[in-house]
């Protein structure tokens, strides 16, 4: 292997190579645009353009392409060649400023919710300066987001963009009141991925997990997680030369790939990168995920990144740790060591209490989906119920500021914002609540309940907009205030007495938590179609709006997608069910069946006095579950015809939901069962035992 410093961001036009490459003008001129989030002017884009091809040329790269997210969660591009014609049959390689900023794919194709219908179905790309082009494959990849000619977002990166400015603005306000000279502030993600390896010819031999990415039969091992004895445990040879391919992949591609190591379920795996700008942490991720699947196959491995792709043993999730940072860089969410770092920490955390509190139905949103559902609620992952946990400490001195009483912690004898310097926060590994789905973390929080396939952009959508909600609306009060350090602790005091029920520290796998929530009034959204039509309601439109996010019709059509995306999701794994139980898994048991007649007749035609109990018993259990198994499938074939009757996305989600799903579970429940009782050799595909434990 390389060493790591020659081969870090070997492949991306980053600052340094443009500091290298470009005329000092340019590079101070692009600098500026960057840092100040401006418009990138042509003349400059020219010989950004022209210097990037040079350098792409020089590592061997004939293409360049507009890389962007499009709404089905996978990256889109499409490659063109650096050729133009000069007349006498021979070609100069070129690439202009104009193809740098803004690409036109032919991208009818793509899910709009009706923003774009067909006949006008060109969209354009525009390049987001602030994400470094980068070599993929040969290819020069330009980071891009993607609108309709009418400017609508029809990606997950505008609304980012768009979520950070809203974000800055209204941070950089609040900042300004305590005397700070910050002029942005960037919102900062560290994901945490979680993953599945498994052998690609096992893989082969599942047609759910081509199909759909997760099992939808399979009995549980005789050994599942319950020793735990793959957590952190030693990485084996095969997985850890996946590790070091993939690492050096991400890490030529400027990704700081840190920490890796083997997750809870058999066969399950952890990459945690080091944090950085939200919008570049997303790309990122993106391109890890699809590393990671590139890389497997090279080492004759599959990797699933569904969110649930075995039933029994845990799922994977992507652990969105969030902060805030100044242009000074600083966080905001460190508690700070003197008393007015201590004060502004108080009205920052407050603001991300108040923005969970009040948009809990947009956080549940922005993880919901088929496969996440299957998690979410499932003792293995947050529940579904949106909480904060904020360790016994910090809710201790918030408490004793709503109700004025001396804080005894820590030698601080009385606390008054701005008065006494907070207590120092350790990072208390002892004390991690690993079932609050919003967790403090020392300097950042973890939003735990995002599912392993999904793009972090939605949820940091909704975390950026919700507490640029409350930083506006504090802003808007302080401004105006007399006495700041009075009306500081008026506004800080009444905010953790309204939005304190949001605030959980105890176990959030307990049953009486649910109850619990209830009688606080959170929302308890358990499944897609519960949670997707809160969406629309009238106070989160209104939060779109003030922040320029969405407008009501961006909403609309990513409220459809997303209900699209959901119903075929289920009807894909229905029909693959069908398959898999008609052609394969009843000819399976019905030929074993055979079997165990002919033995049995067999044994009766030897001599009549042998005993045949067993084979009858068996045959009769059988006969039985093939029975259960055929009305089941006929059933599921029926109810499947009725929900095409509905045209509503929301009708279908619910009737899939609540009749489909449980009709499947019913033939998966007969058919591991049979998995059982039949022989090994006639099981018609890898079983969970193979899948988990071979790799
Ligand atoms: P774990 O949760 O597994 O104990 P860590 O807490 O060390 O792991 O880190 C988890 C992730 O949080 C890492 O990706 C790390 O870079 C990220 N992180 C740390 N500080 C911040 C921050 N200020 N903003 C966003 N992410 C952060
Ligand atoms: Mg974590």
């Amino acid at each position: 292997m390389s060493r790591l410093d020659e081969i870090f961001a070997s492949n991306v036009f980053n600052d340094s190579v443009m500091q290298q490459r470009l005329p000092k003008d340019t590079y101070r001129r692009l600098k500026k645009t960057i840092d100040e989030g401006k418009q990138l002017d042509l003349q400059i884009a020219n010989v950004v353009a022209h210097a990037m091809k040079e350098w792409a040329i020089d590592k061997g790269v004939t293409h360049y392409t507009h890389w962007f997210q499009p709404l089905t969660g996978i990256t889109a591009e499409k490659h063109d060649a650096f050729i133009t014609p000069t007349g006498n049959g021979q070609m100069i390689q070129s690439f202009s400023g104009t193809e740098l900023v803004r690409g036109e794919p032919d991208a009818s194709s793509f899910p709009s919710g009706g923003l774009r219908s067909t006949f006008e179905a060109r969209g354009y790309t525009a390049w987001d300066p602030t994400s470094y082009a980068f070599i993929k494959d040969g290819v020069l990849c330009i980071p891009t987001a993607f609108c309709s000619y009418g400017g609508e977002a029809l990606d997950q990166k505008t609304p980012l963009l768009r979520s950070m400015e809203a974000l800055s603005t209204q941070a950089v306000r609040v900042l300004k009141l305590f005397g700070r000279d910050a002029t942005r502030v960037l919102p900062t993600v560290g994901p945490e991925q979680e993953y599945f390896l498994i052998d690609r010819a096992l893989y082969e031999q599942r047609k759910d997990l081509i199909f759909t990415g997760r099992t939808l039969f399979g009995a549980k091992p005789p050994k599942g997680q319950e020793l735990d004895d793959h957590y952190f445990g030693t990485i084996r040879p095969r997985v850890q030369d996946f590790m070091r391919e993939l690492n050096e992949e991400l890490w030529k591609l400027g990704i700081y790939a840190k920490t890796e190591h083997n997750e809870c379920a058999p066969g399950q795996h952890e990459m945690a990168p080091v944090f950085t700008v939200s919008n570049i942490s997303c790309d990122h991720n993106q391109l890890t995920m699809e590393y990671m699947k590139r890389v497997a196959e090279r080492h004759g491995l599959v990797c699933l990144l569904a969110e649930k792709p075995f039933a029994g043993v845990n799922g994977s999730g992507k652990h969105n740790n969030w902060s805030m940072v100044t242009n000074t860089g600083y966080n905001l969410l460190n508690p700070g060591n003197s008393p007015y770092d201590s004060a502004q920490f108080l009205l920052f955390l407050v603001a991300v209490i108040r923005a969970v509190d009040c948009y809990q139905d947009l956080l549940r949103i922005s993880v919901s989906s088929a496969g996440n559902d299957h998690r979410l609620g499932a003792n293995e992952a947050p529940p579904a119920i949106i909480s904060i946990f904020l360790g016994d400490e910090l809710t201790e001195i918030l408490s004793s500021l709503e109700t004025g009483e001396a804080y005894k912690g820590h030698g601080v004898q009385e606390l008054a914002v701005g008065v006494h310097v907070l207590p120092h926060f350790p990072r208390d590994n002892t004390d991690r609540n690993r079932t609050s789905p919003f967790a403090f973390t020392g300097n950042k929080f973890e939003f735990r309940s995002l599912g392993s396939s999904a793009s972090i952009s939605e949820c940091n959508v909704m975390i950026n907009t919700a507490v640029a909600e409350s930083l506006r609306l504090y802003a808007d009060e302080l401004e105006k205030a007399e006495d700041f350090q009075t009306s500081l602790h008026d506004l800080i005091v009444r905010e953790i007495k309204a939005h304190k029920r949001i605030i959980f520290n105890g176990n959030g796998y307990a049953g009486s938590w649910v109850e619990e929530a209830r009688s606080r009034g959170l929302l308890n959204l358990s499944s897609t179609p519960d949670a997707l039509p809160h969406l629309l309601d009238e106070k989160n439109l209104e939060l779109f709006r003030q922040h320029g996010i969405f407008t009501e019709t961006e909403v609309r059509s990513r409220y459809e997608i997303a209900l699209e995306t959901y119903n075929k999701a289920i009807l894909i794994e229905a029909e693959t069910m069908l398959a898999m139980a008609k052609r394969e898994i009843l000819p399976a048991v019905l030929h074993f069946t055979g079997e165990v007649a002919r033995t049995a007749a067999a044994v009766k035609q030897y001599s009549p006095a042998l005993n045949t109990i067993p084979e009858e018993k068996l045959l009769l259990s059988l006969t039985e579950h093939t029975q259960a198994l055929s009305d089941a499938i006929e059933h599921l074939e029926n109810i499947l015809q009725d929900q095409g009757k509905s045209d509503d996305f929301l009708t279908r989600a619910r009737y899939l939901h609540d009749v489909i799903l449980p009709a499947m579970n019913r033939i998966r429940q007969i058919s591991d069962e049979l998995e059982t009782m039949v022989d090994k050799k006639d099981w018609p595909f890898p079983t969970y035992a193979e899948l988990l434990f071979t790799v």
